[in-house]
């Protein structure tokens, strides 16, 4: 079957890690953009991307990759994206969408709207979808195939705009939905950042044991500890970034996180069975009320097959949101 004519003419992707090549990958795959210019901070990753055949076209510079581009997407650590939108805000087509992919939008928004000119449409983004590996050869085409991507346009853009963006995910795999900047950070601190933050801090706790040795916890992992490992193998910036930026929404979810063990532990220590049982009879039913939505295997696309998608190489083992 054919496929439309692509929705861009020229994206520019700043930052080829795990999501920007998995966008490139599945761009390519989707012909949702007719050319792709890559850039990347570092002359190895700029050196792999063209290794791998990801872009069209791979160059210097930020300011560089954008000049004549109807997309710009920037992939980088959140922390990141200001300086990268005063660079490239002065080389900017008008008309261009700018968007992003960054975890924490509220900082996005703050950072980068000022340096875009008037005659751009912003609008960033964050697809929830991701693994714990890093760098261009991480990334695969099916990463977002039914994964959200949550676009938070600031006030008073285009609705076109926004539209053929969302177009642009859908058909790349994604389910679309929009919501003010502040709202994601609060949605995010506490399906996302409050639980990164539970495995860095559990995996640290029993690193630091002493009357436990490190085989005996590798070795008897599967209790339950091993999937925090997985989460608390992701990449160290990107998470301080995200928690640097998020501070005010996960320090929220914190307080109340704390409040909530402080209960539990009480019910510990006082033989309350009733307390825990009732506790842990609500908890299945999210799991439960999870698995009822089909967001249950952290499989891409949890695990479905896809004939549109090219059938490239999965990272084993499979790796899930990482974000
Ligand atoms: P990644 O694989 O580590 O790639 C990061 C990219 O950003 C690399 O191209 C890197 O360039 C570049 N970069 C790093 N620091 C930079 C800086 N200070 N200035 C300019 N470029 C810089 O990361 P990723 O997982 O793709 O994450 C990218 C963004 O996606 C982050 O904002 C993250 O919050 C968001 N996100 C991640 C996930 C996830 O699960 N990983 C999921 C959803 C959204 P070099 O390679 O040259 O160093």
């Amino acid at each position: 079957m054919s496929k439309p004519a692509p929705l861009y003419n020229r994206l520019a992707l700043i930052g080829v890690g795990l999501i920007g090549s998995s966008i490139a990958r599945a761009a390519r795959a989707q012909g949702a953009v007719g050319s792709i210019v890559a850039t990347a901070r570092s002359e190895t990753t700029r050196k792999r991307v063209a290794e791998l055949g990801l872009a069209d076209q791979v160059v210097e510079t930020a300011a560089a990759a954008v000049a004549g581009a109807d997309l710009v997407i920037v992939c980088i650590p959140v922390g990141a994206c200001g300086p990268v939108a005063a660079d490239i805000g002065p080389h900017l087509m008008p008309g261009a969408t700018v968007s992003d992919v960054g975890s924490v939008k509220g900082s996005v928004v703050r950072d980068m709207a000022p340096h875009l000119p008037k005659t751009v449409h912003f609008v960033p983004a964050h697809p929830v979808a991701g693994t714990e590996y890093s760098g261009p050869d991480a990334g695969f085409a099916e990463l977002f195939v039914n994964r959200w991507c949550i676009l938070t346009p600031p006030e008073g853009q285009d609705p076109a705009a926004v539209e053929k963006l969302a177009a642009f995910w859908r058909l790349i795999g994604a389910n679309v939905e929009t919501m003010a900047p502040d709202h994601h950070d609060l949605v995010l601190a506490v399906t996302s950042h409050l639980p990164h933050l539970i495995a860095y801090t559990i995996v640290g706790t029993a690193d630091e044991l002493e009357s436990v040795t490190r085989s005996e916890v590798l070795k008897f992992s599967a209790g339950g500890f091993r999937d925090f490992t997985r989460i608390a193998a992701s990449d160290p910036t990107m998470w301080r970034d995200v928690f640097l930026a998020n501070k005010d929404a996960v320090l929220e979810m914190l307080g109340r996180f704390n409040e909530d063990v402080a209960a539990l532990t009480k019910a510990i220590r006082r033989g309350d069975g009733d307390a825990l049982f009732e506790h842990f009879t609500r908890t299945r039913a999210i799991r439960k009320g999870i698995v009822q939505i089909g967001q249950d295997s952290p499989a891409p696309d949890f695990g479905r097959p896809h004939p549109d998608l090219p059938h490239e190489p999965m990272p084993k083992p499979y790796a899930a949101d990482g974000d």
